[in-house]
């Protein structure tokens, strides 16, 4: 079932939503050649205190029965593509790209958001996969508005993609969001404008293109958690937590 939220419920939503994208904010400027994931994750940490928010990927529970999951925020670098566990060993080098995935709940609703950074100089087809996800992530937003098909937004992210030459993750998807992190209904980044749910006033969902260099397979590794590309193709993530308005898609991870 997919929950509706009123101009009230919004209203705390974009509370929420502003305090995660102040968090990826302040870690965006910390990111350099030297830093350790978990240094990110200590400062995401650190933030949330500050912002009496509550971090809702902390141990969240393994989908299969595995450990839960112990950081703050996802950090996948290059080729993982997303659930990477922030580790003290993992240093970012000039090159690298990092994508930060964080959520929280404010105010007794959730917000979740996803950046993708270059650390330093990176190559320039890699410069142009951050790119084109993040205008992935706004044509399927665009599409959120009430009266469309889901599949509208899904297929805005998948064309604007594949006419870059990028291909789409298919295993894991965006979902619905509000006092849950996720909710119903699950958001592909691909598929036709026919499918899916129509869109209606009040549902709130989170968007998040996850665009490969090569191909759109994916494992997950054996700690359980870290998605990678299947042939080490570098990888880019995006994501945005949406209101779908009679004024039509507002963004309430905003800054
Ligand atoms: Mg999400």
């Amino acid at each position: 079932m997919i929950i509706l939220k009123s101009a009230e419920e919004i209203a705390r939503m974009r509370i929420a939503g502003k305090v995660v994208a102040c968090v990826l904010d302040t870690l965006r400027k910390h990111i350099r050649p030297g830093i350790t994931t978990e240094a990110l994750n200590a400062i995401a940490e650190e933030e949330c205190k500050k912002h009496g928010a509550v971090p809702a990927f902390k141990n969240y529970p393994h989908p299969r029965g595995g450990r839960p999951f112990p950081g703050v925020i996802c950090a996948s670098l290059n080729e993982e593509v997303v659930h990477g566990i922030p580790r003290g060993d993992r240093v970012l080098k000039e090159g690298d790209i990092i994508s930060i995935d964080f959520g929280a709940y404010v105010c007794g609703f959730a917000g979740d958001a996803a950046i993708t950074v270059a650390v330093g100089e990176v190559d320039k087809r890699v410069n142009k996969l951050i790119q084109v996800t993040e205008e992935a992530l706004m044509k399927g937003i665009e599409q959120a508005k009430p009266g469309n098909r889901l599949g509208m937004v899904s297929h805005a992210v998948q064309r604007h993609a594949e006419k870059n030459k990028f291909s789409v993750v298919r295993d894991f998807v965006g979902h619905g969001i509000g006092r849950n992190m996720h909710e119903e209904p699950p958001i592909p980044n691909y598929g036709r404008k026919d499918q899916g749910p129509v869109l209606k006033e009040g549902m709130t969902l989170a968007i998040e293109p996850m665009l490969n260099m090569g191909t759109h397979k994916v494992y997950t590794k054996l700690d359980e958690w870290t998605v990678v590309t299947r042939d080490g193709s570098f990888s880019a993530h995006f994501e945005h937590t949406v209101a779908v308005t009679d004024k039509g898609p507002e963004i309430l991870t905003l800054n």
